[in-house]
C-alpha cells in the first residue's frame, strides 16, 4: 500500500470557529514582544554564526528577529557529525526511523499556533496559508514515515537460481543538502529533510535567507521530537555562500533543491565540476502554467479557479496561474468577470483573517514584478490592476492581454495573470509557443468535454494536471507534486516514489 490509504491528512486550525481565530491573533499579537533568533544550527547547538542581519515582515517591514549566516567552519562541523552519525540511522531501519518522523509530525501540530504566527510575519503568508502549510508540512513527515516503513523496512527477496537467495536493499546514501525556497518556508524546508532522513541520510538544511526564522523553529522541533542532532544541521545564509559551500563539499552525498530554474542550472553546473562521488541532484523547479478554457466550460465556476489559482498567496506558488487560455467566443465575459472578482480581493496585512491577499516577499521580488508590469503597459494591454498598501512589500494584482503564449520566456513569480484569446478547435496551434518552453509544470482544463481534457493533456506535458478545478495545493498522497523538463527532475514529493533518488540499492545474491 504505498499510498497509505490508512493514513489521514492533518486537520489544521478552523477560521471560521471564533475561539480558533482569536487563539491565531493572540500567537501573533505573542510575537510582538517575543525575539526570535536563527543562526547555524550544528549539533543541536545555536551558534552565532556570521553576518548577523535583522528578519523583517514584507507586511510592514518591523523586526522580527535576528538571523545570522553559517559559517565555513560550520559547515564542515555540521558535515562531519552527520557522517559519523548517518550509518547507524541507517541501519536501524525504515521503522523506527519512521518513529522520529511520526513524532515529528505530532510536534508540528502541537506547535501549529506558533509557527502559523511566524510564517504570517516572517514570509507575509495569510492565515489560510499558514494553516496549510503547517498540515502539510505534518503531513510530508507521516507520508515519509509510511515510505520509510514500507520500503525501507525489509529487503526485497527476488527469484533466482535454486540455491541462491537473492534481496535487494535500500540504504540512505549519506549526507544530503536540502535547499529550500522562501514561498514554501515551512512545508518544502520539513518535506525536504523528511524525505532525506526518511531513507536513511543525515541532512545539512539550507533555508532561504528571507525566512530562517521559521526554519530554525522547524529544527528545534525535530531534535525535540528525538532526531539525533548531529544527523540535522541548520546553516542559514545567501545562496552564493552558503548554498555554494553545501554543494561544493567534499563530504556530499547528494543535494534536495525547490527554487527557480536559473538556480537549478547552477546547481547542476557545479555538481558536474566536482571530483569524486557522482552525487543525485534532485531539483523541483519554475512553471510557466496554463489554463485551457473551452466554450463548454462553466464561467462562474472558471472565475473562482483562476482568482485562486493566479491570485492566491499573492502569485507565489510554483504551481501558479500565469497564462489563461481563453476562447474567443466567451473571452469578453470571462475578462469581464474575472476583473470583477478581483475587485473583491482583500490585500492588506497577512495576519488579518480577512486578507486574501498579503504581500510580495521583499523589495526584489517586488521590482521585478514591477519592471514586468511595465514591459506589460508598452508591449502588451493591461486590463485591469489592483491598488495595493504603501507600506510593506505589496503588489497589486494584474490582468494582462498578451497575444500568444511565446510573449513570455520564463516564470513571473507574483499575482501577474496574462490572458490569451486562442481557438479550442486549433489547440496546437496555441498550445505551440508554451509547449517550445520546455516547462511542465500544472496545466489547468475547464471543459464539459472528456475528449477537450484529453486533447489538451496529449499536447502540453505537466507534471500536475488539475480539470475543473483550481491548480495550486497540491495535497500530500492525494496529489503528488512536481514537474518535467525545466520544471524539474522528479520524482514527486508527497508521492509514492519520493524517496527513490535519496536512497542507493543494493542487490545482494547468497549462495551457501
Ligand atoms: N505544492 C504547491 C502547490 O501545489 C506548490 C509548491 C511550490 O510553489 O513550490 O501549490
Amino acid at each position: 500500500d504505498l499510498y497509505g490509504t490508512a493514513r489521514r491528512n492533518s486537520a489544521g486550525a478552523d477560521l471560521s470557529v471564533a475561539d480558533e481565530r482569536q487563539r491565531l491573533i493572540a500567537a501573533i499579537a505573542a510575537l510582538e514582544t517575543t525575539s526570535l533568533s536563527a543562526g547555524p544550527i550544528i549539533g543541536g547547538a545555536l551558534k552565532t554564526g556570521e553576518a548577523v542581519a535583522d528578519a523583517k515582515s514584507p507586511s510592514d517591514h518591523k523586526v522580527l528577529g535576528r538571523a545570522s549566516e553559517a559559517a565555513a567552519a560550520d559547515i564542515d562541523e555540521a558535515f562531519r557529525l552527520a557522517k559519523a552519525a548517518q550509518p547507524a540511522w541507517d541501519r536501524i531501519g525504515g521503522p523506527e526511523r519512521a518513529k522520529v518522523l511520526r513524532a515529528m509530525g505530532d510536534a508540528l501540530e502541537a506547535d501549529a499556533d506558533r509557527l502559523i504566527a511566524i510564517l504570517c510575519r516572517e514570509a507575509g503568508k495569510t492565515l489560510p496559508d499558514a494553516i496549510s502549510e503547517v498540515r502539510e508540512a505534518a503531513d510530508f513527515c507521516r507520508y515519509y514515515a509510511h515510505l520509510a516503513e514500507t520500503q525501507f523496512g525489509q529487503a526485497d527477496v527476488l527469484t533466482g537460481p535454486v540455491g541462491e537467495t537473492n534481496t535487494l536493499h535500500l540504504h540512505g546514501r549519506g549526507v544530503f543538502a536540502c535547499i529550500s525556497p522562501w514561498n514554501f518556508p515551512l512545508a518544502i524546508f520539513t518535506g525536504q529533510i523528511a524525505a532525506a532522513l526518511a531513507a536513511g541520510n543525515g541532512v545539512v538544511a539550507k533555508p532561504a535567507e528571507q525566512t530562517p526564522l521559521v526554519a530554525a523553529a522547524a529544527v528545534r522541533l525535530f531534535h525535540a521530537a528525538g532526531m539525533d542532532p548531529r544527523l540535522l544541521a541548520l546553516a542559514p545564509g545567501r545562496g552564493e555562500t552558503v548554498g555554494a559551500a553545501l554543494v561544493n563539499h567534499p563530504s556530499l552525498d547528494g543535494v534536495a533543491f525547490t527554487g527557480g530554474t536559473e538556480t537549478a542550472w547552477a546547481i547542476n553546473r557545479r555538481l558536474a565540476s566536482r571530483l569524486g562521488p557522482i552525487v543525485p541532484f534532485i531539483a523541483e523547479t519554475g512553471g510557466l502554467n496554463a489554463m485551457f478554457v473551452d466554450t463548454t466550460a462553466l464561467k462562474e465556476q472558471v472565475i473562482d479557479d483562476v482568482i485562486a489559482s493566479a491570485f492566491g498567496s499573492a502569485g507565489q506558488r510554483c504551481s501558479a496561474l500565469r497564462i489563461l487560455m481563453v476562447p474567443h467566443e466567451t473571452a469578453d465575459a470571462l475578462i469581464e468577470g474575472i476583473a470583477g472578482a478581483m475587485d473583491a480581493l482583500v490585500i492588506g496585512d497577512s495576519a488579518d483573517p480577512k486578507t486574501d491577499i498579503g504581500p510580495v516577499i521583499d523589495a526584489e521580488a517586488q521590482a521585478a514584478l514591477h519592471q514586468h508590469l511595465s514591459r506589460l503597459r508598452r508591449e502588451a494591454k493591461v486590463l485591469h490592476r489592483l491598488a495595493a498598501p504603501d507600506q510593506g512589500t505589496f503588489f497589486g494584482p494584474v490582468l494582462a492581454e498578451i497575444a500568444h503564449a511565446g510573449v513570455l520566456e520564463k516564470e513571473v513569480f507574483g499575482p501577474i495573470l496574462h490572458i490569451v484569446r486562442y481557438d479550442p478547435e486549433d489547440l496546437a496551434a496555441a498550445a505551440k509557443p508554451l509547449v517550445d518552453r520546455g516547462y511542465g509544470l500544472t496545466l489547468g482544463v475547464h471543459s464539459r468535454l472528456e475528449r477537450f481534457a484529453e486533447a489538451v493533456m496529449a499536447t502540453v506535458p505537466a507534471g500536475n494536471v488539475y480539470v475543473n478545478r483550481s491548480i495550486i495545493g497540491a495535497v500530500v498522497g492525494v496529489q503528488p507534486f512536481g514537474g518535467e523538463g525545466l520544471s524539474g527532475t522528479g520524482p514527486k514529493a508527497g508521492g509514492p516514489h519520493a524517496l527513490t533518488r535519496f536512497a542507493s540499492e543494493r542487490a545482494v545474491s547468497v549462495n551457501i
